[in-house]
């Protein structure tokens, strides 16, 4: 079979894009359990005002600063630029998330976008399972494919020691926000600020991703492949503009994931105020490079037929 490779996943002769299993990961499948368990407590043993701002406070930081903007759309994508010192911050705080470190975090985006550009899409990174079976795919278990890609980080990520100190010890870096809490407001505070967060972190990330490839508004579908993305309405202020994900697989380059009218994204109003005090450049937009191969307008009403794209 003919396999397409992408940016960082190159296919061998040999490389099968569908044979492989669904093994439990043990490491993975513990600090989930462990961090649901630890955040349960929190609620339960533990219930404070200043655990549910520190919950807050650290989620929006890290989720929205961190994982969309920092690994996401900075250093996965590419889709603006940043000072070296700068971009190395919002990746800790993408690490901080709790779900693996740059390198992990890169793999794991593009073993699935490469899944989901080829002629077949196996279960597993299309999120083709019922929503239970895939919340313990996704977030107990591996899919090992049995004669996987060569996936290849380019230099400047690969050899950086910050990011190799970061990818070695991911989980470690919990350690430093949890000391300070620790010595703000003790073993609550670290579970409310800590376990409470990387536990909905995980599973808002898997509820988004699951939902996002199963249905929704489409402003735009990518014609011949197996799977196709969608825009959650409503969820975009609570997801930092990540439900956007129609628009996403529409145009993957771009640092604006709301590009229709209504489209709220505090991710790309993040990088806005950076770009305001020159702390990023070269912000990409959808119209920023030309269309993806079978890109096509998807006509959903009238009413959205009149709309273009909102250049905010
Ligand atoms: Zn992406
Ligand atoms: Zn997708």
């Amino acid at each position: 079979m003919n396999l397409i490779d992408t940016d960082r996943v190159f296919a061998t002769p040999r490389t099968s894009a569908t044979e492989g299993r669904i093994v439990w990961a043990p490491g993975k499948s513990l600090w989930t359990l462990t961090h649901m368990a630890g955040g349960l407590a929190a609620i339960v043993v533990f219930p404070s005002w200043g655990g549910v701002a520190a919950f807050l406070v650290l989620s929006a930081l890290t989720l929205c600063a961190g994982h969309s903007v920092g690994m996401h759309r900075l250093l996965i994508h590419r889709s603006f630029n940043a000072p070296k010192g700068v971009e190395r911050v919002l990746v800790w705080l993408g690490t901080l998330v709790g779900m693996a470190g740059p390198i992990g975090m890169i793999r794991a985006h593009d073993m699935r976008d490469w899944h989901q550009r080829q002629t077949v899409c196996p279960p597993h990174p299309s999120h083709g399972a019922g929503w239970l079976r895939d919340a313990w795919w996704q977030m107990h278990c591996e899919f090992r494919l049995t004669h996987p890609p060569r996936f290849v980080v380019e230099a400047e990520i690969a050899d950086d020691p910050v990011y190799a100190w970061m990818e070695r010890h991911w989980m470690a870096q919990q350690l430093i926000p949890a000391a300070i809490l620790f010595a703000i407001g003790g073993i609550g505070l670290v579970l409310w600020g800590v376990s409470l967060r990387i536990a909905v972190s995980l599973i808002g990330h898997w509820a988004v991703g699951h939902a996002a490839h199963k249905g929704g508004h489409q402003g735009w579908e990518v014609r011949g492949l197996p799977v196709q993305g969608y825009n959650l309405r409503g969820l975009g202020f609570l997801t930092f503009g990540e439900s956007f994900h129609g628009n996403h697989h529409a145009f993957p380059h771009s640092a604006q994931l709301g590009v229709e009218h209504g489209q709220v994204d505090p991710g790309f109003w993040f990088i806005k105020a950076l770009e305001a005090v020159g702390l990023a450049w070269d912000v990409k937009r959808p119209d920023s490079e030309p269309a993806r191969e079978g890109l096509a307008r998807v006509r959903q009403s009238l009413h959205a037929e009149s709309e273009n794209l909102a250049h905010a």
